[in-house]
């Protein structure tokens, strides 16, 4: 062996070492730092750590409610007094929306720890409700039922008002409504909880805008009250609120089941795709800093309202500059709400970010534009020949 062949095999050598040490640091860096991008807790912790917190207080215990396709427990923490009037929330019903899950705890939080007038107030007269996780399965969207469509079941087309079989069929990515209406477990197990606590308001939490929209064939004298209550602490607060419109709730989304149950639902989109979707921003503390007092105002607005409180006459708050504590006094009118209402002032993007909304009213008007349209141009063409 001469000299030359020598060197090149040691070359050789040094270059597979090389390769071999590269690979092994790269491997060693993506098992390391997988989720940095991630900001969410995984299912689990987040159970846990309601269950912990619940553990810590007796004004708290918890219960599963049912089991996921795959047989996970589906869990609902109960805060306050069980005699109260119900109010409900669910969060994570499409797996990869997770803002309302996490805001939740820092609502269960405020509660049990933070010896907040108001949170007493709530311990004592009112039962809320909160089940954080729906689909314990799946981080997508829909859940791991894949017997009738390759994409699983949309949870938020499986609920029985207006189911229709013609619609969201197998071959829907996003939105296939399962086999018949409530054919899934986890929509069981959600109505089940809406049959054994009969909620005054139920809640469904979505990342796919930023409004609330009640259903319209609810009971709109709780309705306008909540709207009257949410508008005035939203502004002793000092938080901006959300938009608030009512629409008609059906297509087996799970807000129009609480009328069955005697109450009345919510779809609550919590932040748009620029926000808070499929697990990215924002971060935790982003969801305890902005989103958390964001939604105070509304569940204090819901247990005051489903206790029968329509008329405010005293409603003593912290500001969110918690330097000072207000005591106003204001009158409302059980009917005086078309004034805090706004009328479906979410924008077009936000709606058409997520397909949460009725999408049979939003095909009817496409059908009925297309449709005018076409009479347009036959008229304009037949005016233009005379
Ligand atoms: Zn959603």
């Amino acid at each position: 062996m001469n000299f030359k062949t020598c060197k090149q095999k040691s070359n050789k050598k040094l270059l597979k070492a090389s390769i071999i040490a590269i690979v092994a640091v790269v491997l060693v860096i993506s098992s390391v730092t997988p989720t940095f991008a991630i900001t969410y807790r995984p299912k689990s912790e987040l159970i846990n750590r309601f269950i912990s917190l619940c553990n810590q207080h007796s004004e708290a215990s918890y219960e599963v409610i049912g089991k996921s396709y795959q047989g996970r427990s589906i869990c609902i923490f109960k805060i306050g007094n069980p005699n109260a009037p119900a109010v409900m929330w669910d969060g994570s019903m499409h797996g990869w929306e997770d803002l309302g899950s996490e805001t939740m705890y820092h609502l269960t939080k405020w509660l049990l720890e933070s010896n907040d007038p108001e949170a007493n107030r709530i311990l004592q007269r009112n039962y809320v409700l909160f089940i954080p996780i729906v689909n314990m399965d799946s981080s997508e969207r829909q859940n791991k039922n894949y017997e009738y469509s390759r994409y699983g079941v949309d949870l938020n087309r499986n609920f029985k008002y207006g189911w229709r079989y013609s619609s969201s069929k197998s071959d829907y990515p996003n939105t296939y409504h399962g086999d018949y209406a409530a054919s899934e477990p986890e929509t069981q197990a959600v109505r089940a909880a809406m049959a054994k606590f009969r909620p005054v308001f139920y809640v469904n939490t979505h990342t796919g805008g930023s409004y609330l929209s009640y259903d319209q064939n609810g009971n709109m004298n709780k309705v306008n009250a909540f709207l009257s209550l949410y508008s005035q602490l939203a502004r002793d607060f000092g938080v901006s609120k959300y938009s608030v419109s009512g629409g008609r709730a059906g297509n087996g989304l799970a807000h129009g089941d609480a009328k069955e149950f005697g109450g009345t639902g919510f779809l609550f989109e919590m932040a748009s795709s620029s926000g808070a979707y499929r697990h990215t921003s924002p971060t935790l503390s982003q969801i305890e800093n902005y989103y958390f007092p964001k939604c105070k105002p509304i569940l204090i607005a819901m247990c005051q309202a489903s206790e029968g409180k329509e008329v405010s006459t005293s409603v003593s708050t912290t500001t969110s500059s918690s330097e000072t504590t207000q005591s106003e006094s204001n009158t409302y009118s059980s009917g005086q709400s078309s004034s805090t209402t706004s009328t479906s002032t979410s924008s077009s993007e936000d709606r058409q970010a997520d397909d949460d909304q009725d999408s049979y009213s939003r095909y009817r008007y496409y059908r009925y534009r297309t449709y005018y349209r076409y009479r347009r141009s036959r008229y304009n063409y037949y005016r233009w020949r005379r």
